[in-house]
């Protein structure tokens, strides 16, 4: 890759861009993770991590990414043999039944198109069906970051709760919390899953369980393999304030710092609502550009990415290098049987309207230059709702 001069737009949905704020803290010196300072710091970062999950029950902190995060879900909970029903419905619900799998849990799937969120009736149909409680858990991804689809964690608790089914819910956030509302105790979610490098705003690293009184009690029954995930040990050092192993202390220091930026600055709401309004101009421009958004229902629509379908007979991935190379950005490429198909837009994170902006005309340069069929004016229809957004909000 040639020099690029300035910044590089990180446009992925995730790892996203950190905030220099965030980075500055990284780099403070590593300290005594046995010190009542590093105490300090992982106290502070479990309160605000139980303010953005909107818990007051538990919650694990691990060096790792989220796939650690998915596993830690399940071999505290379950035992070999356990039936877990998961969604069909993008790229990352797939890949954590595999991880399911590889532990000898029974997975049963919930079939879907993939352009449709978790579906409550179907769940409810199949766990009225399941007269012996042989599903031990179902397990959801809030926001597919492969497809732009957010399920209704809500409606599937009262499908769960119509049906009085005793499964563990157990919700994906990694690319919700912090960018879309998630509520945790609300909505009677026993273990959530996220990672560091989103909405979080953190370099890739970290990564976290919410977890509720009935998965603790879970826990203490579960039988499959665990070490390193253990909640029991986990949880009884993080509430001193420390790990039974060396944590990453730098990590650390930058969730303290973004925690701060996300509740006590910007503060939640106003969180979730930058994110809903660069969602929605990111879509008014694929509308106008005549492109599909690969998101069918609007209700569903994710306020963190945003995928769109290429038109027929041309490569995602084409146009990806093509807007890499000239303007210095990356986007999100087709997972799995996308791959090719789908390009996406990661609109999550440390993230302005003027960034917004610029991402918008790097795709719209790039449609221009990889020859792909589109009409021209979907930065000029995203930059005229901004607009008006901001004349609303003054
Ligand atoms: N779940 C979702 C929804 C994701 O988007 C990702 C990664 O992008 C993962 C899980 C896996 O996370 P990690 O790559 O941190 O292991």
């Amino acid at each position: 890759m040639p020099f690029q001069p300035g910044r590089h737009f990180l446009q992925l949905p995730g790892p996203t861009n950190v905030p220099d704020r965030v980075l500055h803290a990284i780099a403070n010196p590593t300290i005594d993770h046995r010190s009542a300072d590093f105490a300090c710091l992982t106290r502070t970062c479990l309160e605000g991590l139980k303010t953005v999950f909107k818990t007051s029950g538990h919650v694990a902190i691990f060096p790792g990414s989220a796939t650690g995060a998915w596993e830690a879900a399940l071999v505290n909970t379950l035992s070999p043999g356990d039936t877990v029903l998961a969604f069909d419905n993008g790229n990352f619900g797939v890949q954590w039944t595999k991880v399911a799998k590889s532990f000898g849990l029974s997975v049963d799937l919930i079939g879907g198109d993939w352009r449709r969120g978790a579906d409550a009736d179907a769940l409810h149909a199949r766990l009225q069906a399941d007269r012996g409680h042989e599903i031990r858990a179902i397990l959801v991804i809030h926001n597919e970051t492969s497809t732009g689809v957010t399920s209704n964690v809500a409606a599937v608790r009262n499908a769960i709760d119509a049906a009085h089914h005793p499964a563990l819910l157990m919700v994906d956030t990694v690319s919700s919390l912090g960018s879309l509302d998630y509520r945790h105790d609300d909505w009677g979610v026993d273990v959530a899953v996220t990672g560091s490098q989103k909405g979080l705003m953190l370099p890739p690293g970290l990564c976290f369980n919410a977890i509720s009184a009935k998965a603790i009690e879970a826990s203490r029954h579960a039988t499959l393999p665990r070490n390193y995930w253990r909640w029991d040990e986990v949880l009884e050092w993080n509430l001193k304030g420390f790990f039974p192993y060396t944590p990453s202390t730098n990590l650390l220091y930058g969730l303290r710092e973004s925690l701060k930026m996300l509740i006590d600055e910007e503060g939640l709401a106003n969180v979730f609502r930058r994110h809903q309004r660069h969602a929605e101009a990111t879509r008014r421009a694929v509308r106008a550009w005549g492109l599909e958004i690969f998101a069918i229902n609007p209700a569903e629509f994710s306020s963190s990415v945003t995928a769109i379908l290429m038109p027929d007979g041309f490569d995602e991935a084409e146009l990806r290098a093509i807007v890499l190379r000239h303007f210095n950005m990356s986007l999100g490429t087709g997972l799995g049987k996308l791959a090719g198909t789908v390009f996406r837009i990661g609109h999550l994170g440390s993230f302005n309207d003027l960034m917004l902006a610029g991402t918008l005309c790097g795709v719209e340069m790039g449609l221009e230059l990889a020859r792909v069929p589109h009409r021209k004016g979907g930065v000029a229809e995203a930059l005229a709702w901004l607009t008006e957004q901001a004349r609303e909000s003054t």
